[in-house]
């Protein structure tokens, strides 16, 4: 029973092609799931994993003539092999900035006002899910373990199984799921059809027992079935919804503060605010991060506790994302609006209260400010799961306090750190002056619990368990009929 591949379908492949020296050649993009993979699969030789190989189905960034110029023993050094699918650049477009994350991102992170309804968007969608169902349909083989992810293949599953009844097909969600409230928002046939294109599945994953609970009501109000310790009994089989937290790679953030390189640039860091502590926070430019709300509280804290003036100082990062889409420059404008009001109302000669950088951080230079940052000040409005969180308590070697919003999915795993309403700006302001004011034994001990929690389920524990609980619902399947 070892003949059999796993296929990992997600909206992007995780590499690009770059020209070098006129040669096309591989990036690899350096996600948690991709060296989750590698180290995964590291593990065929020896036993552990019962996939013989594993292919990566997702759209192409690059076009189909370089595809076809790739010397394709550049592709050889990959844990996976790799099958782009190539989308009409048009239609892409409207599913991707259109109905992905322009309707549903807003949608599912609780931003209804920010829902765009377009029925062309949703063809798009829908077209494009097509593509990649044709795709998969034409390579998928009996004993294939099929592996979809996120938001902007929701129909994929469905798509799928009506032509597939036997199929193993599991689906991960990487957004929160949200309440039926909000999710009941979608115009009547997307929303029936989105629910549809899930239960294709046969376990569907979730970051926490809420989005799984939120998904169970959503089924039973838009399809009227029951569920009962989260297993749905569809007409034609049981489905699964389950909670798996996404983990990190921990080992590499927390050997990577000894990196001679991380090293020195933690030094320049350092030595160029001495005597500072220094408050720290890095998003995507996204408005579900909370970056305003979260000025506005550095900006309460100045004014409430004027004695640490000139004695901290806030590095904020924003990764430049999703350019073409009006929210997110608007975002922009606004964010960089607040710094500088800030920064003109505290400002002396010869201290500024925040530095501000909109540009994306090496894998060096993020760990060097994760290692710098007294105070990791992450305080999304909503969020999925929020890794940062994680990456910061990682990388610690010493001690270090979190901040860490309650509305963001890893909230739930990390309830040592200081958990905050990120709206309320008296609260993010006074937890900022309690994590400044904390005790270090104390900082030691919860760094020392939560690092220990980040340790027992990284991405490599996540992956196995996700595929793990796959095969059983599957063996559940047979043992039911
Ligand atoms: N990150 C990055 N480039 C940067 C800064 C951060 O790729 O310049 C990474 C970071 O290490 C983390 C990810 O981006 O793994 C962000 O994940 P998170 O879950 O926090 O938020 P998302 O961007 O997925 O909403």
């Amino acid at each position: 029973h070892f003949s059999k591949r796993l296929i990992i379908v997600s909206n992007r492949l995780p590499f690009q092609l770059i020209k070098k020296n006129n040669q096309l050649e591989i990036k690899e993009s350096d996600g948690g799931l991709v060296s989750a993979l590698q180290s995964y699969f590291q593990n065929t030789s020896s036993g552990k994993t019962a996939f013989e190989a594993t292919l990566w189905i997702g759209s192409a960034e690059f076009n189909e003539a370089n595809w076809d110029r790739l010397d394709k023993q550049r592709l050889e050094h990959l844990a996976y092999s790799v099958d782009p699918v190539f989308v009409d650049k048009k239609v892409y477009n409207k599913y991707y900035n259109g109905f992905c994350n322009a309707t549903l991102w807003p949608l599912f992170h609780y931003f209804p006002s920010f829902v765009e309804f377009d029925n062309e968007t949703f063809k798009a969608y829908e077209e494009i899910n097509r593509q990649f169902a044709d795709r998969i349909l034409s390579l998928l083989m009996p004993g294939d373990v099929l592996w979809i992810h996120d938001y902007q293949l929701m129909l994929l599953p469905g798509m799928i199984r009506e032509s597939r009844p036997e199929a193993t097909i599991g689906f991960f969600l990487h957004i929160p799921f949200p309440s039926f409230e909000v999710f009941r928002l979608l115009h009547r046939p997307w929303k029936e059809k989105i629910v549809q294109g899930l239960l294709g599945a046969d376990l569907i994953g979730f970051h926490t027992h809420e989005y799984v609970q939120h998904f169970l009501t959503t089924v039973q109000m838009v399809k009227g079935y029951d569920h009962q310790f989260r297993s749905i009994m569809l007409p034609d089989r049981l489905l699964k919804a389950e909670m798996f937290p996404l983990g990190i790679d921990f080992e590499k953030f927390h050997a990577g503060a000894h990196l001679p390189e991380v090293v020195e640039q933690q030094r320049i860091i350092e030595n160029s605010f001495p005597d500072k502590k220094i408050i720290f926070s890095v998003d995507r430019l996204d408005y579900t991060k909370g970056v305003t709300h979260r000025l506005l509280g550095f900006e309460r804290f100045l004014e409430l506790h004027p004695e640490w003036r000139e004695k901290v100082i806030f590095i904020l990062v924003v990764v430049p994302s999703r350019q073409i889409i009006s929210k997110y420059n608007e975002r922009k404008k606004l964010i960089e609006e607040e710094i500088g009001r800030i920064n003109g109302k505290y400002s002396t000669l010869g201290w500024q209260p925040i530095i501000y950088r909109y540009n994306s951080l090496s894998f060096h230079e993020l760990v060097a400010m994760y290692l710098s940052a007294d105070v990791g000040l992450i305080t999304p409005l909503r969020d999925g799961m929020n890794l940062v969180a994680k990456e910061y308590l990682a990388s610690r070697i010493d001690r270090g306090v979190l901040i860490l919003s309650e509305l963001a999915g890893a909230a739930n795993e990390l309830s040592e750190a200081l958990l905050v309403n990120p709206m309320d700006r008296d609260e993010v302001a006074n937890t900022i002056l309690q994590a400044l004011r904390m005790p270090e034994e104390l900082q030691l001990q919860k760094i020392e619990l939560l690092q220990k929690r980040l340790k027992e389920y990284t991405v490599n524990h996540w992956l196995a368990d996700f595929l793990r609980q796959l095969e059983d619902t599957k063996l559940l399947q047979h043992t039911q009929r």
